[in-house]
Formats: C-alpha cells, structure tokens, sequence
C-alpha cells in the first residue's frame, strides 16, 4: 500500500500533483511519501508486537536524513555498515543504543566512532575483526558489545547479488569458525559476546528461507549455552521482499507471526533490520520523455533519468513498473525505456508496455525508495537528482538537485594541477 495514486488523470504523490513537483524542481526527481513511509514502519514493528525486539531500518536503503529523521521519531533504531551511515543515523537524532554495526570491512577509525557513540553492538564477520575491536576497544578503555553473524548456509531464493547466507558468499562465519569465534571473544578483555547475528539476503519473497535460518540458529543458540554464553540478543538481519511486478512475499505479519511462534521460550530480544519492505514502496523516480524513436522494429523511449540515477534496472535486471504521470487515453505502446548515458546497459525497462508516451510527457518508476537514490552516481558528469519529501499537501526538498560545480568542486583545478606536476 503506498501514496502514489491517480486523481483527475494525474499521478499524486499523496494529495499533490506529481507534475506540480516537476514544474518546481525539474527531472530527474525522487518523490518520496511520509506516510508511506510511517505506515511501512509500523506494520513491519507491530508484527512483532508479541515479543521483546528492535526494529533496526536498514540506513542502505536510503540514508535521506528527512527519512532517518522519520524513523527515529518512530522509535526505531538503525543497521548500520559504516562510519558515513553512523554520522548520518546521529545526526538524525537515532538512539545510538539502537544502533548495530553490521558489514565486513570495518576500518579501526570507523570502529573507533561506533565505540565513542557507545552504539548497541557490532556484528562481528571475521576472527581477525573481533580481534580489531577487542584492540581498538582496549586502546580507549571499553568494552565493545558483539554479536557474531553466522553463515548459515541456507538458499534465500533471490538474485544471486544480493543473496548473503550460502557459505560461497563472503559474509559472516561458518558455525564451525563461529563456535571457535565466540570461544575467543569469551576470553578476550575488551569485548563481549552479548548477540547472534545473520543475514541471509534482500528481496526475499518466500518465508521458509527465515526459519530455516533461524532454525540454525536457535540450534547455535544452545551450543552457546552449553558453553556458558549468555545472548541477550538473537538478530535475524533484513530482506524481506516487496512487490515490484507479481512478486507476493509474505507480508510482515505473516513472518512476525511465525517468527514469535518459533522463538517461544527463548530468552531473547529479537532484532530485525529490514530496509527495502520499509522504503522500497515510499518512492518514485519522475523522468520527462526527450526523444522516441524507432530502429528496425524496435521502439525506444530515452528519457532524463539513467543508470546514474537507478541502476538496478542495469545492475540486477530488476523490474520497476513504468507509468505515465498523466493517464493514458487507452492507446498503448511498447518499448524500452533508456537513460541518456552512453552503455547498452543503460535502461530502466526493456520490452515493456505502457500508455504511449511523447516526447516531453512525464514517466514514473515505481518501487525506487531502496535502492535508488543511494546507489545513484555522477556517471557521464550527470548531476544527481533532486529529492523531495511529501505529506499530505506539503512537500520538502530534503536533497537539493546538484549543479555542475559539484562536480568538480573537490577536484584540483587542472590547470593548477598540470603546473604543479611540472614542478
Ligand atoms: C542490506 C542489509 C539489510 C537490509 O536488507 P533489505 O533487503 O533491504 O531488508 C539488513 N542487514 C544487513 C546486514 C544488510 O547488509
């Protein structure tokens, strides 16, 4: 369920117009909805109303400071996986002690900050990482809380680059190593083992994936017992699917249901860290049709938006539905649907049919809220895209759209640069 609907033959975005946005700031832009986003908070946290947990949003999604804000007002706490994502979740007001640090690189500085904010816990992916943190811990006086993420080695059923539980992917610990990892961290001064972690993969859309991970590690849960650890925490991860095209995951009261049910006289707290369920739905990419034209018996729409600005089309294959901000009249057209930029890969659909569109007619991709913005870049010196914030009839610009100084404006002018490398 989102706020992107149409009244009068035009798309809104909750109760404004999406073209009147456009006539304001122009395109390539994300439009995202507050109360979306708010609802999707809420029905993914109170399915799980039943039991002892934290929702952690997951910041990669989208790390826009308007939807940290959003979310922290809500209540939740967020996954982090670096030190940029720590800065944006403070500086949004996030409770750090609803904060856990997830990702396989962490640097010592980044270590550092997470230890001076005094976050959660860290999700610890590798033995010589637990030794980093028990040495950077040590080195300012603390005890650094961890969790070790387990590889459980359970298919998630998804797109191969974004699956993170089978044991050929680099993530976490197979429960050989991690037996041995706790044993350690159990013996090491500056950390403690407070937590269980996985994360088995995004976009999954079938439930059995969960419990069988989580089977796995209630199953690890009392080997730790046996070894006299106390876990306070057991974290599931994210990747909860959404619906793109005719995807039908489980909606998040279904795995609530059935996560509370199989953890039944565990003594723990749950900690979720869902990203795309909470922000897929709350976005849209508005584009302005510049050119069609047709090669062969082929038919091409370009448009001002491109992979800089959503690659998953490019990166994943990834379906986003395409439609026409202002209703079609019934005729139809099919086509692809390309950016400007100079890669064959470069589209945000291939073979798709949609009300036929001209040139200067608005489009809309469906589903960019994850996974958009975040992953967009300067590619082919395209300035990013502007992003606002509805509610209701107001809106807020909360990223202004970037100009052509900002693209140079860290780097050494070149001619200055060239004199100074003849010196
Ligand atoms: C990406 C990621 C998530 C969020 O995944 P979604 O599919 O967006 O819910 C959660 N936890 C970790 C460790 C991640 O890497």
């Amino acid at each position: 369920m989102h706020h992107f609907q149409y009244k009068n033959g035009q798309l809104h975005a909750e109760d404004i117009a999406v073209a009147d946005l456009v006539y304001e700031y122009g395109t390539p832009l994300y439009i995202y909805s507050a109360t979306t986003l708010k609802r999707h908070y809420k029905a993914f946290d109170s399915a799980f109303d039943g039991i002892d947990h934290l929702t952690c949003y997951s910041v990669k999604a989208n790390s826009n400071l308007s939807f940290l804000k959003i979310l922290a007002q809500e209540g939740a706490g967020t996954d982090i996986v670096s030190g940029g994502e720590l800065f944006r979740a403070l500086r949004a007001g996030v409770d750090p002690k609803k904060i856990v640090y997830s990702g396989v690189g962490k640097k010592t500085v980044e270590i550092q900050e997470a230890l001076f904010a005094d976050i959660l816990m860290f999700n610890v992916e590798s033995v010589q990482e637990l030794e980093r943190i028990n040495d950077v811990a040590g080195g300012v006086d603390k005890v650094a809380r961890v969790s070790l993420r387990i590889n459980p080695d359970v298919d998630p059923k998804t797109h191969p680059y974004v699956s993170t539980g089978l044991k050929e992917n680099k993530f976490g610990l197979s429960r050989a190593d991690a037996l041995k990892a706790y044993a350690l961290a159990q013996s090491l001064p500056n950390v403690e083992p407070i937590g269980m972690d996985c994360h088995i993969g995004s976009q999954l859309t079938q439930l059995s994936p969960f419990m069988e991970a989580l089977e796995k590690l209630k199953e690890f849960h009392g080997q730790l017992v046996q070894m006299g650890i106390k876990i306070k925490y057991m974290d599931l991860g994210g990747g909860l699917g959404i619906t793109y095209n005719e995807e039908a995951p489980p909606h998040p009261e279904e795995l609530g249901k059935a996560l509370i049910e199989s953890l039944k006289g565990l003594d723990v707290t749950l900690i979720l860290e869902p990203g795309r369920v909470i922000a897929g739905n709350t976005g849209i990419l508005v584009t302005e049709v510049q050119y069609t034209k047709t090669n062969e018996d082929k038919t091409f729409v370009i448009v001002d938006a491109a992979m800089n600005d959503l690659v998953r089309p490019s990166l994943y294959g990834s379906y986003h539905r395409i439609a026409s901000v202002r209703e079609g009249n019934g005729e139809e057209m099919t086509a692809d649907v390309v950016g400007p930029i100079c890669e064959s890969g470069d589209f945000l659909a291939k073979n798709r049919t949609f009300p036929k569109v001209a040139q200067g007619d608005l489009l809309a991709a469906f589903s960019a809220g994850a996974y958009g913005f975040v992953m967009s870049s300067q590619y082919n010196s395209r300035a990013r895209a502007a992003e606002i914030m509805v509610e209701g009839d107001k809106h807020v610009l909360v990223r202004k759209r970037e100009v052509y100084n900002d693209l140079v404006a860290l780097e050494e002018d070149g001619l200055a640069c060239i004199g100074r490398l003849k010196k």
